[in-house]
């Protein structure tokens, strides 16, 4: 009898194996039976290609449902599952392949030949294809392999999976998750969040990332539901599906796209028991107008690659906004200064947690691990928060993000949420640009909701008399989007990036 992340997620899958586990847009299913032969042939295929317990298959493909039962076979096998954006290009694939040495790559069947030139160079053994619809030659090759496979028994510090962080600075570092890291955190959300066997998850995510991959995938496989699994956000097949569906989890782009038309209404969601938001934050305009059009709160939650979830905003309880929820049950979470204080309800400083959720450190970066983690196995998780007096979390902006200007600590946060308050605003971002005089100076890029609805100056004249003078953006630059990653978070990095010369002399 093993403990392994497989076999506790395999225990959890219903009596009957014909349940649907996945239908695609297309109408097309697939049982939780196929889930459990598909991933023992994918197991049986990774083994006999040499993979051995511990080592790690890299997976840069597009969103299947033979992705997600290679990641099932990986874990059946005792391998390390090690998925990629599809964005990453050669360059970065180097890198990956040179920091995690997989001995097997999976890739796109349109990038093979750069990707086996490349694994050549890096000594990964064997690369595979495998395609939005199954073809290539992962399953070509896992279909001539035994449909049972005994699970590999894994310890529960035994690693399940690394994902590399999305690396805004520096390069990106791999972050370990163990077999418990994800189970504990599985088993965590699917009680929290009430998922049962007549759920259907609305599954538009990519999975790349924890929060489409292991919250959502976990939360359905556990409680023996279903998922819709769409290839990508599209509106017009959400819009389409909502109907069928109970559950939903998406970054606040995604409610923000349903807002946008006039067809997201309270009757279209009547079968919805809940909708998730995180990876990003929620905009209280975007949770009031959620809650006018369709009688229901947005439930915000709060986590990030090193640890799955942390804070949840309730099922049951009040769910309030702008802020992401108390700490998961099985999860402290702390405020503390730069030196590692704990500081009083209410005040601001850098959110700390500690848990079963929370990775066994970064791979091959022990000097990094060290510098994220206090004495006490508290993680320093490097965003800006406060926990009021109910116990619930407000995130108020990321720790590298934070401006120090004229030797004042400005956090954007404070300046975007009063700028967005602004008539003809649609969002902004502040940042901290290089400046001669303060060190750094305050930007503001605004999206207007009118090409010229505003100008500089009256911004500006409209923050002066709200805000102490340091705090006060220098510049305003309007723009017709802001630059987000695949998970919808802004990339304050690009900006900096775009106007780091603004103030050289
Ligand atoms: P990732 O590792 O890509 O999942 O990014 C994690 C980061 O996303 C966190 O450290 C936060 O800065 C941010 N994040 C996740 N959920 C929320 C949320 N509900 N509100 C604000 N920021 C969030």
């Amino acid at each position: 009898m093993t403990n392994s992340l497989f076999t506790r997620i395999r225990d959890r899958f219903p009596t009957e194996l014909s349940s649907v586990l996945i239908e695609t847009p297309t109408g097309k299913t697939y049982s939780y039976g196929h889930a459990d032969a598909a991933s023992a042939q994918i197991a049986g295929l990774l083994t006999s290609l040499g993979a051995q317990k511990g080592d790690r298959v890299a997976v840069q493909v597009d969103k299947s449902p033979e992705a997600l039962f290679l990641y099932l076979g990986c874990i059946r096998a005792g391998l390390v599952y090690l998925p990629l954006n599809t964005a990453y290009q050669a360059g970065e694939l180097a890198y990956f392949m040179d920091n995690a040495s997989p001995v097997i790559f999976v890739c796109q069947p349109h990038r093979q030949d750069e990707v086996t030139a490349i694994a050549s160079e890096q000594g990964v053994k064997h690369v595979l294809t495998l395609g939005m619809e199954g073809e290539g030659s992962l399953i070509d090759g896992a279909n001539a392999q035994s449909d049972t496979f005994d699970p590999v028994s894994c310890a529960d510090d035994d690693l399940a999976a690394i994902l590399y962080t999305s690396g805004t600075t520096g390069k990106p570092k791999g972050a370990m998750m163990t077999q418990m890291n994800l189970w504990s955190n599985a088993a965590t959300l699917e009680n929290l969040w009430g998922f049962s066997g007549d759920d259907t998850l609305l599954h538009a995510l990519p999975i790349f990332h924890t929060h489409g991959l292991f919250i959502a995938c976990h939360c359905v496989m556990l409680s023996g539901s279903k998922m819709f699994f769409l290839p990508k956000f599209d509106r017009d097949q959400v819009m389409a599906l909502l109907s069928r569906s109970t559950v939903m989890m998406g970054v606040p782009t995604f409610y923000v796209r349903l807002l946008s038309g006039d067809d997201f209404t309270a009757d279209v969601t009547k079968n919805m028991r809940l909708f998730i938001s995180g990876s990003a934050p929620l905009l209280p305009e975007t949770f009031t107008a959620f809650k006018e059009r369709t009688g229901k709160a947005l439930l915000e939650r709060y986590g990030m690659t090193e640890m799955g979830m942390a804070t949840s905003n309730p099922l049951d309880g009040e769910r309030i906004v702008h802020t992401v929820g108390p700490a998961l049950p099985d999860v402290d979470v702390r405020v503390c200064d730069a030196d590692g204080n704990v500081l009083e309800t209410d005040e601001i400083g850098v959110l700390e947690a500690r848990g079963p959720n929370v990775f066994a450190g970064y791979w091959q970066m022990p000097e990094k691990t060290a510098e994220e983690f206090r004495e006490d196995g508290f993680f320093v998780t490097g965003d800006i928060a406060k926990i009021d007096a109910k116990g619930y979390v407000h995130i108020v902006g990321r720790a590298k993000d934070l401006v120090i200007s004229g030797g004042f600590n400005v956090y954007p946060k404070e300046i975007e949420t009063l700028i967005d308050k602004m008539e003809g605003v649609v969002e902004s971002a502040v940042i901290g640009v290089q400046h001669p005089d303060f060190g750094e100076a305050v930007v503001a890029v605004i999206v207007p909701a009118a090409k010229d609805a505003l100008s500089e100056d009256g911004v500006i004249s409209a923050i002066k008399s709200q805000l102490a003078n340091f705090k006060v953006p220098k510049r305003v630059f309007f723009k017709d989007d802001l630059p987000r990653n695949a998970m919808g978070k802004v990339q304050k990095n690009v900006l900096r990036d775009e106007y780091k010369a603004l103030f050289a002399n």
